[in-house]
């Protein structure tokens, strides 16, 4: 029970990587907010029943990460709730896949906007909390094409490395604050948000993964738990990739 008594938000955590995390953290200790923003509700009580069952609280709070004022909702909310915060891991995140010379200004906005703008919401008003408490551990969810570039996703791989830039500043200047703050870049794990993809371009990925598999959501949430626990309390500014060796 590593994370007995904390608090933690993982935002877009109805399903995929957002939902293993929230398990995982909840099965160590933590009580735990589920942000969702189109999730049907009987998926969301299903998961706080889940929750439960691991002897922690659990609530659910809808809100859109991308706009300023329900992110700052969010966060309010949790520690009206709970009256602290300690865990925020910044998960919500959209593709919107095609080539730059296709792309529409709406296409980039719209990821830019939910993945790196959202993080900066979510971030940016938990630290008044964390840093009064003068502790706080923050992961935000990259991608390892934010490392590499991949054609037909310039929008957000674009964000992706928005988000390892932010990570690093945040670490710099909240280190001093008792905050860390470190970035996950899975590779190809197994969610709604790969299943669109076709059979040749998966087998491809598939050839060039040293460890022979995809990921799981439950891949990510082990390292993510890792990196909120005392385990990991000397480490801060960091990008972990979690891609079963596809990128070294
Ligand atoms: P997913 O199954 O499509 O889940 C995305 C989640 O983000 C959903 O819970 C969705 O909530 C939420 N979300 C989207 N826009 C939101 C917004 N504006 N406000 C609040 N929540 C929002 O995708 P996933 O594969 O689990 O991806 C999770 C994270 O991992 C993303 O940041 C993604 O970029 C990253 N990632 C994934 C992979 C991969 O291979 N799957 C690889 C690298 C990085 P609702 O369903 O309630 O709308």
């Amino acid at each position: 029970m590593e994370l007995k008594g904390k608090v933690s938000i993982i935002t877009g955590s109805g399903k995929g990587i957002g939902k293993a995390i929230l398990l995982k953290l909840a099965e160590n200790g933590s009580d735990v907010v589920i942000n969702y923003m189109s999730q049907k509700s009987e998926i969301i009580e299903d998961i706080i029943n889940q929750c439960s069952s691991f002897g922690v609280r659990a609530i659910a709070i809808k809100a859109n990460v991308s706009n300023h004022d329900e992110a700052k909702d969010l966060i309010k909310k949790t520690v009206d709730e709970f009256g602290r915060i300690d865990i925020l891991v910044n998960n919500a995140g959209i593709t919107r896949d095609t080539l730059v010379m296709r792309m529409s200004e709406k296409d980039f906005d719209d990821v830019i906007n939910t993945n790196l703008k959202g993080t900066f919401n979510c971030t940016k008003h938990v630290i008044n909390y964390m840093i009064k408490q003068r502790s706080g551990s923050i992961v935000n969810i990259s991608s390892v094409v934010g490392l590499t570039g991949n054609a037909g996703q310039s929008n957000y791989s674009s964000s992706k490395a928005g988000i390892i830039g932010f990570t690093k500043s945040c670490a710099k200047e909240l280190g001093s604050r008792g905050i860390t703050v470190n970035a996950v870049a899975p590779g190809f794990i197994e969610t709604d948000m790969t299943d669109v993809l076709k059979e040749d371009l998966k087998q491809k990925m598939l050839d060039a993964i040293p460890l022979k598999r995809f990921g799981k959501p439950e891949d990510v949430a082990s390292v993510v738990y890792f990196l909120c626990s005392s385990l990991a309390k000397y480490i801060t500014g960091q990008v972990i990739n979690i891609d079963g060796g596809m990128v070294m």
